[in-house]
């Protein structure tokens, strides 16, 4: 394959870094032009020395001044800020751009560098949860295309290669179930934080993690994959798949199912998107079909997992909705994580604000435009700001 030139932001998070653990396989393969972080300035030093980009991005200005003083040569360039991002990600000639920054503050910067055209392996789930729509028809205008970097994404993308949309009957996203899928609801008042960060395939951030115990994850997916590959909710199907070897599956007309499989292992999905359309011979554990002995799959506890079922409603409702279940979801995950809440108090606040949601869009009253459509970028993180303040004042 031809060199490719990267843009890798939020390099020092999960999915940074092992994107830059691809790239120190492949040296020859990749050229990182651009790195960004939020706030790891040691580990994003460690990264300039080893991987020499033009540019970098910090979130403080007074990290990029200590940044400035150890690397003093002309040839990188520290910027640093909101501002700093977007330029990074929509200035820097690359050809993919790797979105790895969790949560809405990624934004800004995917849209940026969709809006330039670039191709984007997107791994910031709120990009499409909270802008989807936007993000689309910008990557359609543009020609940038999105691959996905979320293990069922990924796997769906990989089973509709060289299909036909009109042939697809249905999506199927395999969910582990997390740590509570075998526990039951009568037992669901004990869950310890400890418990819900305890999650038995994936080690995920803490953020994510808590969204897996409440299957909250799978909900955002959904929606998710309603945007990548434009297909309706109702054509969306969730299974329990304990072992998480299937990633995801497409279901045809034909009654072909298509599925990809694979060690849960995050670098499979990333050293995809990196290298599409060729593959790379990964230096990783492999799957040894003869040593999995059974795969199962079940229905989803709809009662226990209540977080799914709103997350559906908000994808339904469209418009703000789902942007305002991000942010609320943000806030009582964070809340949830200082142990301010019980988990079983999750889905109950979520279920307020939405509720919130739509009384006001019945009343009318104080017209709020961004809780109607979603028309920019700026709107959707105005939505979910409204949802995270909403769900704030019933934590406090
Ligand atoms: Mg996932």
């Amino acid at each position: 394959m031809t060199k490719k030139r990267l843009t890798i932001l939020g390099s020092t998070g999960s999915i940074g870094t092992s994107t830059l653990d691809i790239v120190r396989q492949f040296p020859h393969h990749f050229d990182v032009c651009a790195l960004s972080c939020h706030s790891q300035v040691q580990q994003l030093a460690e990264q300039i020395r080893e991987f020499h980009p033009k540019i970098v991005c910090i979130g403080t200005q007074e990290h990029a001044d200590w940044l400035k003083k150890q690397f003093t040569a002309n040839d990188l360039t520290i910027v640093c800020g909101d501002e700093g991002l977007i330029q990074l990600a929509a200035e820097t000639k690359v050809d993919l751009v790797v979105a790895g920054i969790v949560g809405s503050a990624g934004l800004c910067s995917t849209y940026a560098a969709i809006e330039r055209g670039y191709d984007v392996a997107l791994a910031n789930k709120e990009s499409m949860v909270l802008s989807g729509e936007l993000m689309i028809a910008k990557a359609q205008e543009t020609g940038s295309t999105i691959f996905p970097v979320d293990s069922e994404h990924n796997a769906i993308f990989q089973s509709l290669v060289g299909h036909q949309h009109s042939d697809i009957e249905k999506i199927i996203l395999t969910a582990s179930g997390g740590p509570f899928r075998d526990t039951p609801l009568a037992n669901f008042s004990e869950i310890t934080l400890q418990d819900a960060l305890n999650h038995p395939n994936w080690e995920m951030g803490n953020k994510i993690t808590i969204d897996s115990a409440t299957m909250m994850n799978k909900g955002l997916e959904i929606i998710e994959a309603r945007w990548l590959f434009d297909i309706p909710v109702s054509q969306i199907d969730v299974v329990v798949h304990r072992e998480s070897i299937v990633h995801s599956l497409v279901e045809y007309t034909d009654g072909s199912f298509i599925a990809q499989l694979g060690l849960p292992d995050m670098r499979i999905p990333i050293a995809f998107c990196l290298a599409y359309p060729d593959r790379l011979p990964l230096q990783n554990e492999k799957m040894k079909m003869t040593e999995l002995g059974k795969l199962h799959f079940e229905p989803v506890d709809w009662k226990k997992f209540p977080c799914l079922q709103l997350a559906i409603s908000a994808a339904n409702l469209g418009g703000a909705a789902p942007a305002v279940l991000n942010g609320a979801n943000e806030a009582v995950v964070a809340a949830y994580l200082e142990e301010r809440i019980h988990f079983l108090e999750i889905a109950g606040i979520l279920e307020k604000v939405l509720d919130q949601l739509c009384r006001f869009q019945e009343t009318g009253k104080n017209n709020i435009p961004f809780l109607h459509h979603i028309e920019t970028i700026d709107d959707a993180l105005k939505a979910d700001h409204w949802g995270r303040s909403a769900a704030h004042s019933l934590i406090n």
